[in-house]
Formats: C-alpha cells, structure tokens, sequence
C-alpha cells in the first residue's frame, strides 16, 4: 500500500532537482557567511510594505477594535472589497464593483478558486511557455489538463500557436503580465489579437473560454510601460491578483479575484468563487490584512526602488556580457544559459561561485536561467566580479 498519493510521488520526483538545488543553497548558507552567497533564485520581495499600511496594522492590532481576528465572509470584508475595487478603478481608469470582488489568499488562493470554480475534470488550460511552475499543479488540483503553448522568441504571445492549441475542451487560458519568469509585459494588441482568437473558437465549438488574468506585478512595470487592461478587449476575463509582490505582503497571504459587472454569469461566477474560497480550506482570506486593506487609502508602492535593482542586474549582465531581454516589469531577468544544459549550468553557478539561480526547465523553457532582483542592492553589487568570473570560466 502507498503511503501517499501516486500524484504527489509523481510531483516529487519530478522536482526532485529543484529541491537538490535549494539544499545546496542551505548548505553554502552554513558554510559561508550571507556577503560570500549571491542567491538570486527566489521572487520575495524586498521593499518594506507603505509606511501607511503598517500605522493602520498597529493601530489595529493594539487597539484592537472589536473583532478583528475573528472569522469573515468568505467572500471577504466589503469595506476592503471596496478598496479593492476602488484600486482597480484607479488602475484601469474603468468602474469595479465591490460586489464583483472575492478576496483570497494570495494570487495562488486566487487560481486555485478560480480553477476549481471552473473546471469539470479534463477541462484543458492553455499555459504559456515559460510558465510559472505552480500552474500545472493548480490545473491538476481542480482535475484539468495543463496544454502547453510557447511564446514566441522576444517572449510575447503567439496568437498561431495558441490558435494550434484550442480545442472544443478549453476552458481557460492563463495571462501573467509582467511575466515571471522573464519580465516581459504583453501588449495590448497582443491582448487585442488573442481575445479575437477565444471569441472566435468560443463562437466555433459553442464553448466558453475564460482569460484567467495573474497580475500580482502589475503595478511592477517600469520605464513608463503600462501593464495592459484585459478588460478592455474580452468579455470573460477573471482577473487573480494579490498584494504580495507590489505592496510586499507575499507571507501575508492576501490576493483577490475581480470580475468586470458585465461578465456573462457574474453572479454564478462570484457565488462559485466564495463557495470555492470556502471548501478548498481558505474558508476567508486572512481577517487582520482585510482589515488593514479596509482601513488604508493608498495601495500604491514606490516602484522606483525595484527599477534601480532591475537597473543594477542589467548593467552587470551586461559587463559580464550574458545574452537577455531587457526586463520590463516584475521581479525577474531570463537571460540565456551560456551552457546548452541550464541546469549543469546552474549547478556550476553554485558550486565554484556561491551563485543561485534557477535552471529555465523549471519553467518548462531549457537554454536559460531566472535570475530574481529582489534582492539586496549590496548582494546584487557584490555579484559582479563572480558573475563575470562565472562567464569566463565557461569560456576558457
Ligand atoms: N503568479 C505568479 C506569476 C507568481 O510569480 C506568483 C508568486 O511568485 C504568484 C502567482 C503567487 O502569488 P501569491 O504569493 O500572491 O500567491
């Protein structure tokens, strides 16, 4: 008899790499003191959250205002519904409706309710290559297939090859802009483009396909680059969100689920979103960080921090000439793997170097590597000489 599921023994043999990889990083953290180790593998972020958010979090936690840790709705608090969707209005110039937002735990709580919400077992779900590696373990969790579609070479959206991949069986496509892992934003032709492609098969097999829309970096993008507006270009986009790479609250576990008013079956879709909430064990998303949502005025962050670190990873990059694209939003830079196998690479990274990055085949794209900038100023100053050391050493 198995002690556990076939498909998690599956699951841990195939990221059996990874976990090779961050034990090799806990062990270099032993030996070496954290100025010798550049670890740039991990996407957490590193600006403080708004001074603004943390006096309301004191003030509530000290207080304590009546019943602030006590159990919510589970689609969420209203006043902080509406602050959500008073953010989104802000954002995308265009009216949100408290009643149209569900608040979750996180982006991924976000996904995780809207999938289960959605599909009906062997549902498909178009991934774009590179992916963000947990989306293969949401579709699976709520009984889908994963489809995979590669983007095209600059990393944008290939309406032909997603066109290849629509079938009577789709139900849902996923957008992340800006992109983890490499730090492209689509635009909104591209967004344009695809939502004529969806309306088109949605029309051709009498189906409906949804735009589930992951934006936790959208407010991330810089040199004056505007995350797109789905909106804007299709009916039925479910937009999965969260505070916690933006407002820097990824451990607090705070994300909502947003609906324009006019999706076809809004209201379904919202009971089923709050019903999902529920049975998928989240019941309501965590109660104190509502409350502060509800309490505080501005959810904007300054963005020019993340530029400068952004900046500073190119320009060393550059110096140790690595072959990328110039990252226009988020956390991330995806530049080429100077040896054919990323993940020898890598492992060389880190053995001779005290470098961590991770290996593009986890992000289903081979010949390349993910390197985060959320990270300290001085870690990322400090890579220079090894990075460039790095290179070198490849090419002798
Ligand atoms: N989607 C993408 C593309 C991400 O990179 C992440 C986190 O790294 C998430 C979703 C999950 O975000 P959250 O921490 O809000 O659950």
């Amino acid at each position: 008899m198995n002690l556990i599921s076939d498909e998690i023994v599956e699951y841990l043999k195939e990221g059996s790499w990874i976990r090779d990889l961050f034990e090799k990083g806990s062990q270099l953290k032993q030996i070496y003191s954290d100025d010798k180790i550049f670890d740039f593998s991990l996407g957490n972020p590193i600006i403080e959250p708004p001074t603004n958010f943390k006096t309301k979090l004191k003030e509530l936690v000290i207080n304590s205002p009546g019943n602030v840790h006590g159990y919510l709705s589970n689609q969420g608090l209203i006043r902080a519904r509406e602050k959500i969707a008073s953010f989104l209005a802000d954002l995308y110039k265009h009216h949100f409706y408290q009643e149209s937002i569900v608040i979750t735990t996180g982006a991924s709580g976000a996904l995780n309710v809207a999938l289960k919400s959605i599909l009906n077992p062997n549902d498909e779900v178009i991934v774009l290559v590179p992916y963000f590696v947990e989306y293969k373990y949401y579709i699976r969790n709520a009984q889908g297939i994963p489809i995979y579609c590669n983007l095209d070479n600059d990393f944008q959206i290939d309406c032909d090859e997603i066109s290849s991949k629509i079938t009577a069986r789709t139900k849902a496509i996923i957008i992340n802009t800006p992109h983890n892992p490499t730090g492209c934003v689509f635009s909104n032709k591209a967004i344009s483009e695809l939502a004529n492609l969806l309306k088109e098969r949605e029309e051709k097999y009498n189906s409906n396909i949804y735009m589930l829309f992951d934006a936790p970096y959208t407010q991330l993008t810089y040199d004056n680059i505007k995350n797109v507006n789905p909106f804007k270009s299709y009916h039925r986009v479910i937009y999965a969100s969260s505070f916690s790479k933006d407002l820097g609250l990824a451990g607090e576990r705070i994300g909502f689920i947003a609906l324009d008013k006019d999706t076809p079956g809004h209201d379904l879709l919202i009971s089923a979103f709050t019903f999902s909430n529920r049975i998928l064990g989240f019941v309501n998303a965590p109660a104190l960080m509502q409350h502060v949502l509800a309490n505080t005025d501005n959810l904007i962050i300054q963005k020019d921090a993340y530029k400068k670190h952004r900046d500073l990873t190119m320009n060393i990059l550059e110096e140790a000439d690595f072959d990328f694209k110039k990252t226009q939003g988020g956390f991330f830079i995806f530049p080429k793997s100077p040896l054919e196998d990323d993940l020898e690479f890598c492992s060389l990274a880190a053995d001779k170097f005290n470098i961590l990055i991770v290996p593009g085949i986890g992000f289903g794209c081979p010949g390349h590597f993910r390197m985060s900038f959320s990270v300290k100023l001085e870690t990322i100053e400090a890579a220079r000489v090894p990075l460039k050391a790095l290179k070198n050493y490849i090419n002798e």
